[in-house]
């Protein structure tokens, strides 16, 4: 599994922290996502695509 975010579409609701705070973080300046794990275990695999389809940007990718 591999993880992709799109800065350039981020507009920080801050969905994908909620539902997975081991994968994703915010910038503390702007709020954009940061990406803690591009290549998680499978356990976080659910929540990965859980923060994918919750995004209101659609700025995740998860292949
Ligand atoms: S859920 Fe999407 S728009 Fe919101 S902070 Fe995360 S990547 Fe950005």
């Amino acid at each position: 599994m591999k993880i992709s975010v799109d800065q350039s579409k981020c507009c920080g609701s801050g969905m994908c922290v909620l539902t997975d705070p081991d994968l994703f973080d915010q910038n503390e300046e702007d709020g954009t996502v940061v990406l803690l794990q591009e290549h998680p275990d499978a356990e976080h695999e659910a929540t990965a695509k859980e923060a994918a389809s919750l995004c209101p940007a659609g700025a995740i990718t998860v292949s």
